[in-house]
């Protein structure tokens, strides 16, 4: 059976020229790039190419930019980073209620910590409202963050308009941009943001890396204390392979991106208009236009998406819930009930998300095999008998 893997926003498959980029680094030039000996250097040289790359696919200069293991790890550096600064004043943040648990678990952190945090209401779509931003910023707010695209729903956030009310007040701006970077056009300085997080195994990289943009001059605490590495921004040892891989990612999503977002967008709405008419009482879930050119998020009434998942698993597909890290959880998903939905609607949604080697057959093969098994789940679940 042919697997058809439909969880781009889980984690991509390392592309093949990533892992040609990434191999010398394990073998000839495995040096420790703090070693002043020529194959230190070597590394050290390779991780600063690096970072240019991942510097210009989001118009940033390359020292702004901070090697980090993760999306998580960046996550938290700029939140705990800018609430933990000496002279910062005030204990106010402002997030929004459909966050990453990277997010939102570091906010529920600080508030254990005497730290209050704002979350935003999203309407039906999960968009966040600027006006509520400013109407929600007091005299104490340090930091807003509020994530660039949602990673179960793809809904894309009004960042330049959040960006400009922050700016106007003179408060840190953080975006988690793990679902965009590399898939839709960032700029740093058109989006307004201080702080941006990025994570190389969405983009095609290698797993267990990151990034923090730190715009020049913004005042940020370092959690992790040892050597000197990132100018004493993020000690330990450099993952070297991740870091030149992650380079290479960045490099190729710049070349590549547009033409993927065109070529993925009407596969996109191709899965969502077909699976709304094959298969009755559905709905789409996220904004119609403003989501990422990948995602298809649906809500299949009378049905568990854990069900749909395990049936699509056994016909070879690989499809979600939610996000990756809620599959161990049995809790409807926290986003799906922020936009209101009731917990039996978030139940049943399911989420479809396409890349790089998503084809139209694969998307056909979708469509033939999903309706047969709602229509399979349907006919022994008690839930549509009593509608
Ligand atoms: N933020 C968002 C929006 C994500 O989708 C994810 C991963 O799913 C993360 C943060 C965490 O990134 P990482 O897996 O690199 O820790």
């Amino acid at each position: 059976m042919k697997k058809v893997y439909l969880d781009y926003a889980a984690t991509t498959p390392t592309h093949p020229e990533v892992v040609k980029a990434m191999l010398p680094y394990f073998t000839e030039a495995f040096g420790n790039p703090s070693s002043i000996y020529s194959c230190g250097q070597q590394a050290k040289g390779a991780i600063e190419e690096a970072r240019v790359k991942v510097a210009d696919l989001i118009g940033a200069r390359d020292e702004e930019i901070v090697f980090t293991s993760s999306g998580t790890e960046s996550d938290n550096f700029a939140i705990k980073g800018v609430a933990f600064t000496k002279d910062i004043k005030g204990n106010h943040l402002i997030t929004s209620p459909i966050e990453h648990d990277a997010v939102l678990e570091t906010c529920k952190f600080l508030e254990r910590r005497g730290f209050s945090v704002t979350y935003l209401p999203v309407d039906k779509y999960g968009l966040v409202d600027p006006g509520d931003v400013k109407k929600a910023i007091t005299t104490k707010t340090i930091l807003i963050s509020v994530m660039h695209a949602n990673n179960e729903m793809g809904t894309v956030e009004p960042i330049a308009e959040i960006g400009k009310i922050a700016k106007e007040a003179g408060i840190y701006f953080h975006i988690d941009a793990v679902q965009t970077v590399g898939h839709i056009p960032i700029s740093v300085d058109e989006l307004g943001m201080d702080l941006l997080s990025i994570s190389a195994h969405k983009l095609y990289g290698p797993k267990g890396v990151g990034a923090l943009f730190i715009k020049k001059g913004t005042k940020l605490v370092s959690f992790m204390h040892g050597g000197e590495q990132e100018r004493g921004r993020r000690a330990s040892t450099y993952n070297v392979p991740g870091i030149i891989g992650f380079g290479r990612a960045a490099e190729l999503a710049r070349q590549e991106m547009s033409e993927e977002a065109e070529r993925l967008t009407p596969l996109r709405d191709k899965l969502i208009n077909s699976l709304l008419e094959r298969i009755e009482y559905t709905r789409l879930n996220g904004h119609p236009q403003q989501r990422l050119p990948n995602n298809v998020n649906i809500s299949i009434d009378f049905v568990e998406g854990e069900s749909m998942c395990l049936s699509l698993d056994l016909e070879g597909i690989c499809a979600s819930t939610g996000s990756a890290c809620a599959t161990s959880s049995l809790e409807p998903s926290h986003v799906l009930l922020a936009t209101g939905l009731s917990p039996e609607r978030a139940y049943g949604s399911l989420r479809f998300t396409l890349g790089k080697w998503t084809t139209e057959e694969e998307i056909d093969q979708v469509l033939e095999v999903l309706p047969r098994i709602v229509a399979k789940l349907r006919a022994m679940s008690p839930l549509l008998k009593n509608h």
